[in-house]
C-alpha cells in the first residue's frame, strides 16, 4: 500500500519520495491508521520490519495537527523511550528525515556523553524527544524539563528494556507521564512480564503484529560451521578471504571476546572496530561511521550493543559464538537482509556450542544449511556434565588470579610487567 493510501501529510509524503520509500511495510500498513485514530498500539515487531516509521510518521502528523501553526516555544509532545544511545540517535535521525517539510523540532537525549547540548536543545524547545532512560530521568531529576504536556508516550524495545534491567526507571517514569495520553509500545517477543508491563502502559490497545520472533526473512541465507574452538580464528580468516566479498556485522557473546576478535584481525590487516557497552560513545559512533562509509570491513558487536544499529543493505552477518538464546539467534540474522535484500548468515559452532545450534534449528525450522566442506571440521566432543563444571571451576580459578594480580600491580606490589605478562598467560591458556 502507498503512503498517501494511508492518508499521511503531503509534508510527510515528500519527505518519504526523499527516502525513496515507495511502499509502506506490513507494519506500516496496520500501524500508521490506528496510531492517526488515536489508539494506543501494542506493536510486536523486530528492528527490520520499518517500524520506526511505523510510529514516527503518525506522530509527526499528530502533532503537526496540534502544533503545526503555532508560533511560540514548542511544548513537548511527544517522549519516545528505547534502551540503547545508538538506537536513540537513528530514531532521531528519522524523525529529522520525515519530518523535514514540518517545523517541528526534536531531539535527542542519552547518557554517556556531557548533558550540556543535550540541556540547551531542550531549553530552547522541542515537540519530540528519543531518550533513553537513564538521561531522561536525570535530566528531569535535575528540574531542566517536565513531561506534563506530553500527548504520545512511545516504549521501543519493551523486552530488551526489561533486559537491560530498566524495569524500576520504566516504573518511575510512568508516575511522571501524565494519564491522559496515548501510548505506543513495541517489542519483538512477548514474554509474560512484558504482557503485564504493557497492561499497565496502554488502554484498550489495538493489537498489531508482523514477523513472528521465530520466523527469519525468507531472504536471507543461513549457513552453519561446526569446527573446533581452536580453529575458530582461522575458520573466520577463510570465510573472510574465500566466502565474503563485502563488509560484515560480526557477533561476539562478551565485550571481551570482541575485543579480541578485533585484535587478531587488526594483526592480519583486516580493518575491522568493536563496538561494545565499554567503548565511549565517541568510540562506537566513529566505528559505526567508519563502516558505513565503508572504511573498515567488519564491525565486531555484542548483542546490545549492536541492537538498533541500522546499516543500510548489509550483506554479512557472521555468529561467531552460538547465541544461547534462540531468539537472539533471529535479532541478529535480522540484521542482514533489510527491507528486502538479500542477507546471508554464516554460525560458527564449536562442541560446546553445538546444543544452541539445535535449539535455533528447532526454533526457525531448519532453515540454516550446514556447510560440511571446509578446512576445519569439528572433531572434538562437547563435555560432559562433569567435565564442564570442572572447567568452569578451572576458568573461575583463572579469572580470580587475573584480577588478583592487576590489584596487585595497581598496588605497586609486583611491578607493572610482570603482573600483565602473567594476566596474559592466563587469557591464553583461556583460549
Ligand atoms: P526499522 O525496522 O525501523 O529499523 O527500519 C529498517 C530499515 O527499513 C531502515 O533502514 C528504514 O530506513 C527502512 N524502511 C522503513 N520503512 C521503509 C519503507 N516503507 N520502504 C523502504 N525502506 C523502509
Amino acid at each position: 500500500m502507498r503512503f498517501d493510501e494511508l492518508k499521511v501529510i503531503d509534508p510527510i509524503l515528500k519527505a518519504l519520495d526523499d527516502k525513496k520509500y515507495e511502499e509502506a511495510t506490513p507494519i506500516q500498513e496496520k500501524a500508521i491508521p490506528l496510531i492517526l485514530e488515536r489508539n494506543d498500539v501494542l506493536g510486536v515487531a523486530q528492528t527490520g520490519t520499518g517500524k520506526t516509521a511505523a510510529f514516527s510518521i503518525p506522530i509527526i502528523q499528530l502533532i503537526q495537527k496540534i502544533d503545526g501553526k503555532n508560533q511560540g516555544k514548542p511544548k513537548l509532545r511527544s517522549l519516545i523511550v528505547t534502551p540503547t544511545r545508538e538506537l536513540a540517535i537513528q530514531i532521531d535521525e528519522s524523525i529529522r528525515d520525515y519530518s523535514k517539510y514540518t517545523n517541528l523540532k526534536h531531539t535527542v537525549i542519552y547518557g554517556g556523553v556531557k548533558q550540556m547540548k543535550q540541556v540547551k536543545r531542550l531549553q530552547s524547545g522541542v515537540h519530540i524527544l528519543v531518550a533513553t532512560p537513564g538521561r531522561l530521568l536525570d535530566l528531569i531529576g535535575q528540574g531542566i524539563f517536565n513531561l506534563n504536556d506530553i500527548k504520545l508516550f512511545v516504549l521501543d524495545e519493551a523486552d530488551r528494556m526489561l533486559d537491560m534491567g530498566f524495569i524500576n526507571d520504566i516504573r518511575r517514569l510512568l508516575k511522571l507521564l501524565p494519564t491522559k495520553r496515548q501510548s505506543l509500545f513495541f517489542s519483538a517477543t512477548m514474554p509474560s512480564n512484558i504482557v503485564e508491563l504493557s497492561r499497565t502502559i496502554l488502554k484498550d490497545p489495538k493489537k498489531v503484529e508482523v514477523t513472528p520472533v521465530s520466523s527469519t526473512a525468507e531472504t536471507i541465507q543461513q549457513y552453519i560451521y561446526y569446527c573446533n574452538r581452536i580453529d575458530k580464528r582461522d575458520l573466520l580468516l577463510y570465510l573472510l578471504n574465500e566466502k565474503i566479498d563485502d563488509q560484515v556485522l560480526l557477533f561476539s557473546r562478551t565485550k571481551h571476546g570482541a575485543d579480541k576478535i578485533v585484535r587478531f584481525l587488526k594483526k592480519e590487516n583486516i580493518k575491522a572496530a568493536a563496538i561494545h557497552g565499554n567503548k565511549s560513545q565517541n568510540q562506537r559512533q566513529n566505528a559505526l561511521k567508519d563502516f558505513k562509509s565503508g572504511k573498515i570491513k567488519l564491525l565486531v558487536a555484542t548483542d546490545i550493543a549492536a541492537r538498533g544499529i541500522d546499516i543500510d543493505k548489509l550483506q554479512y552477518v557472521i555468529n561467531f559464538s552460538i547465541p544461547n538464546i534462540p531468539e537472539t539467534y533471529v535479532h541478529r540474522i535480522g540484521r542482514s537482509g533489510r527491507a528486502g535484500n538479500d542477507g546471508v548468515a554464516i554460525s560458527i559452532s564449536e562442541a560446546e556450542d553445538n546444543i544452541y545450534v539445535k535449539d535455533i534449528q528447532k526454533l526457525i525450522k531448519n532453515k540454516a544449511k550446514v556447510v560440511k566442506e571446509h578446512p576445519f571440521p569439528q572433531t572434538d566432543k562437547p563435555m560432559t556434565a562433569k567435565e564442564k563444571k570442572e572447567f568452569n571451576k578451572e576458568k573461575q580459578k583463572r579469572k580470580m588470579e587475573a584480577i588478583a594480580a592487576r590489584r596487585k600491580s595497581r598496588s605497586g606490589g609486583g611491578g607493572r610487567g610482570s603482573s600483565k605478562s602473567k594476566a596474559k598467560s592466563v587469557g591464553n591458556r583461556r583460549r
